[in-house]
């Protein structure tokens, strides 16, 4: 079924495609090209650092990401990714544009490679390190369904419980036509 590209928004906790699976991108054709851009540009809208499939409401296995977000010509588009090698570990906050002011502590890989296909279908694979390799492993988490909060210590659970709440509050008035997916 075609994808209303224009239509691709936001999706905030606590809506249950941020919990699914997502699947292979298979087709390499103009709409994947045009959900990437949409993609971007809901990320720049947000500022943002990484932004996946399922947070535009798409349970598909692409992300797009920039680890530098005051400035362009960093951005990337990655489809099908698959983390393998992973040695270091540091423990660092994150936030998440779908848990607007959560915030967890997360310990991850601090170098990892990044496999994956490009908009074109074609492989490649690169070692990333430190801020793009947490990037990496956030939005490949997406992936799977899960997020920040599946980190979170009691410390953090503590802290994030009234935000949480809120969200949960806020999605409920978004109505049955807005959420329908
Ligand atoms: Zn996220």
């Amino acid at each position: 079924m075609p994808v209303d590209v224009e239509k691709l928004v936001l999706v905030k906790y606590p809506d249950p495609c941020l919990r699914k699976i997502c699947e292979d991108i298979t087709v390499f054709d103009d709409e994947l090209i045009a959900i990437a851009e949409r993609m971007l540009d809901l990320m720049r809208a947000h500022h943002g650092v990484g932004l996946a499939g399922p947070q535009v409401g798409l349970l598909k296995r692409i992300f797009v990401c920039n680890p530098t977000p005051d400035e362009t010509g960093n951005e990337m588009v990655i489809i099908n990714p698959v983390i393998g090698e992973t040695s270091g570990a540091v423990v660092a906050e994150e936030g998440c544009l779908s848990l607007p002011q959560v915030t967890v502590n997360v310990r991850r890989a601090q170098r990892c490679v990044l496999r994956a296909v490009d908009l074109t279908g074609k492989p490649f694979s690169k070692t990333i390190d430190d801020l793009p390799a947490r990037i990496c492993q956030h939005e490949t988490d997406h992936l799977v369904g899960k997020l920040i909060l599946d980190y979170q210590s009691p410390a953090d659970q503590i802290a994030n419980r009234r935000i949480l709440k809120v969200l949960e509050e806020e999605y409920r008035k978004l109505g049955k036509t807005r959420r329908a997916r």
